[in-house]
C-alpha cells in the first residue's frame, strides 16, 4: 500500500524449530496508533524486535516509509525517525532526567572526537540544541520538577515518562512501544493512554505499541493486529477485533476466563 508509514511484508522468522513469525504482513498509515495483541508467546516481541532491528528476519521486509530498514542496524534507525523504549526501562539510572533524555538527541547531532576536545564552535552549538529539545520534551511530559532528579530517586511510572521523553527527543515519525503500561497503576496506565493520544494528535509521531493492557489497547487504537502462534489471526479497528472470533478464542476469550 503507497502512503504506509510502515509496511510489513511477509515477515517470518525460527529460533531453531519454532516458527516465532510466519507470513506476517500489514500496513501502518502515517498518524495512527497500532496496537499489537496476543497471547503469551504469540510472537508479539519478536516482531517487535524485527522492528527495531535487533532481529533480523528470515523471510519477507520491513519498510519505513517505503525504504527497506533490513540493511540497517539497530543503532542506526533512530537517524531514519524511528525512536523506541524498552519494556524493562533502558535508562542510566545515576544521571539526572535531563541528562538522560539529552541522550536522545544525540542521533540528531553530528559531532566526532576531535571536535568536541577541541570545542570548536558547533559543539557549543550541539550542546545548546541538546539542551532546548530536552528541556522542551521534559516540559511536554509533564517532567519540569524532576529535571534535575536523578532517575533512581524517580518512581516508576515517573520513570517511564523519561524514556518516552528521550524517545520523542530523537524526534520521531515512527515510535514503538514495548508495553508501555507495563508496571503501571490504573490512574498512570490512563494518563498514559492521554500521552500516546497527545503524541499522535499534536506532533503527527505514528505509534505501534504491544501491549497486554486489553483495555488501554483497545481504547486508543486506530488499528489493531492481532497474532496467535506466530501467525496474524487478525486486523482492524478496535471494534471488529474485539468481536473476531479469533481472537476471542485466541486472547480475549482467555482473558475473560
Ligand atoms: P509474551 O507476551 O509472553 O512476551 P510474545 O507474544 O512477545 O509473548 P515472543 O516472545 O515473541 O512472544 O515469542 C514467540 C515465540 O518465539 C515463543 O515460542 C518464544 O519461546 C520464541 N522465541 C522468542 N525469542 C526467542 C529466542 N531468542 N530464541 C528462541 N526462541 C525464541
Amino acid at each position: 500500500m503507497t502512503g504506509s508509514i510502515l509496511s510489513v511484508r511477509d515477515v517470518g522468522i525460527k529460533f531453531g524449530g519454532i516458527v516465532a513469525l510466519n507470513g506476517i504482513n500489514f500496513d501502518m498509515s502515517p498518524r495512527t496508533i497500532l496496537g499489537l495483541i496476543g497471547p503469551n508467546g504469540a510472537g508479539k516481541t519478536t516482531l517487535f524486535n524485527c522492528l527495531s532491528r535487533l532481529y533480523t528476519p528470515n523471510c519477507g521486509d520491513i519498510l519505513f516509509d517505503g525504504q527497506s530498514i533490513l540493511d540497517r542496524p539497530a543503532h542506526r534507525i533512530a537517524e531514519i525517525g524511528i525512536g523506541r523504549t524498552f519494556q524493562n526501562l533502558a535508562l542510566f539510572p545515576s544521571l539526572s532526567v535531563l541528562d538522560n533524555v539529552r541522550i536522545g538527541t544525540h542521533s540528531r547531532i553530528w559531532s566526532d572526537y576531535l571536535s568536541d576536545a577541541l570545542y570548536l564552535p558547533w559543539t557549543n552549538r550541539n550542546e545548546k540544541f541538546a539542551d532546548q529539545t530536552a528541556h522542551e520534551m521534559i516540559a511536554y511530559l509533564g517532567l519540569r520538577g524532576a529535571a534535575n532528579s536523578r532517575v533512581s530517586d524517580l518512581p516508576f511510572g515517573t520513570q517511564k515518562r523519561v524514556e518516552l521523553a528521550r524517545a520523542l527527543a530523537t524526534n520521531p515519525k515512527l515510535l514503538l512501544l514495548d508495553e508501555p503500561a507495563c508496571g503501571l497503576n490504573h490512574e498512570e496506565v490512563d494518563e498514559l493512554g492521554g500521552i500516546i493520544r497527545q503524541i499522535r494528535d499534536e506532533r503527527g509521531i505514528s505509534i505501534l505499541l504491544v501491549e497486554h493492557h486489553m483495555s488501554l489497547v483497545m481504547s486508543i487504537s486506530d488499528k489493531v493486529v492481532a497474532l496467535n502462534f506466530g501467525k496474524k489471526i487478525g486486523e482492524g479497528c478496535p471494534r471488529d477485533i474485539q468481536k473476531h472470533p479469533d481472537v476471542i478464542a485466541a486472547y480475549l476469550g482467555a482473558q475473560a476466563a
